[in-house]
């Protein structure tokens, strides 16, 4: 499986989507992660921003790209649309994560409705929840138990955000991830809601196929199981 998550700024997606990225990763699938801007308005060097943010794609084993637009500045019109179009025919996304539409900064609300026009042929379309999306109605949940740890050292790999200025606090992701885990009846989950998702129960079916035949074997001649 190929995955995509796309982000506006520096640590949007680690924040959003980091341990499922990781989860992804553990599993053998490739991960790519598609960074809008370098987050230049934010309180702290551009250079500085790049750099946190190869650290933490390098924390995911993700393969990083970006999207060269300017902080705070991203439309939702064509060119955003054709840059991700780009991205997407490269990695060939079985599945593409991206903001939720509804967040009070522009930059996310443009590249969430750029992201659903440039995936109309992708058939997994998820929307992550971040500090500053507005409403969000989860149906879809991740376990993250085992690679929640590896979420919060990709996001401390964002110094200039997480340790310098407190943007970003890991005790709030924690208990978040918690809370969701709560609402899913495990312990702690990353959540997600859809705009397009294709369920594949063909893929459970050949495990269960694989066990009949493996049923088969066991009869005798007489078609009799043993
Ligand atoms: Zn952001």
């Amino acid at each position: 499986m190929k995955v995509l998550a796309i982000g506006a700024h520096p640590d949007d997606v680690e924040l959003g989507c980091g341990a499922t990225l990781a989860k992804h990763r553990a599993a053998g699938h490739g991960v790519a992660v598609l960074v809008m801007t370098v987050g230049e308005r934010g309180p702290q060097l551009l250079t500085t921003r790049m750099a946190e943010q190869r650290d933490a794609c390098e924390v995911l084993g993700a393969q990083l790209y970006w999207g060269g637009f300017s902080d705070c500045d991203v439309s939702a019109g064509s060119k955003t649309v054709e840059l991700i179009e780009r991205v997407i025919a490269e990695v060939q996304p079985d599945i593409v994560y991206t903001h939720a539409p509804e967040d009070s900064h522009q930059d996310h609300r443009a590249v969430a409705q750029a992201s659903l026009s440039a995936c109309r042929r992708v058939s997994r379309v998820c929307f992550y929840e971040g500090p500053t999306t507005l409403r969000f109605e989860p149906t879809i949940f991740v376990d993250v138990k085992d690679t929640m740890e590896t979420k919060l050292t990709a996001l401390r790999a964002h110094t200039s955000q997480v340790l310098k200025n407190g943007l970003v606090d890991l005790e709030a992701l924690e208990a978040l991830a918690r809370y969701r885990g709560f609402q899913a009846r495990i312990r702690h989950a990353e959540a997600f809601s859809a705009a397009r998702f294709l369920w594949q129960i063909d893929d459970v079916g050949a495990g269960a196929a694989t066990a009949g035949a493996a049923g088969v074997a066991v009869m005798d001649n007489e078609g009799v199981l043993l």
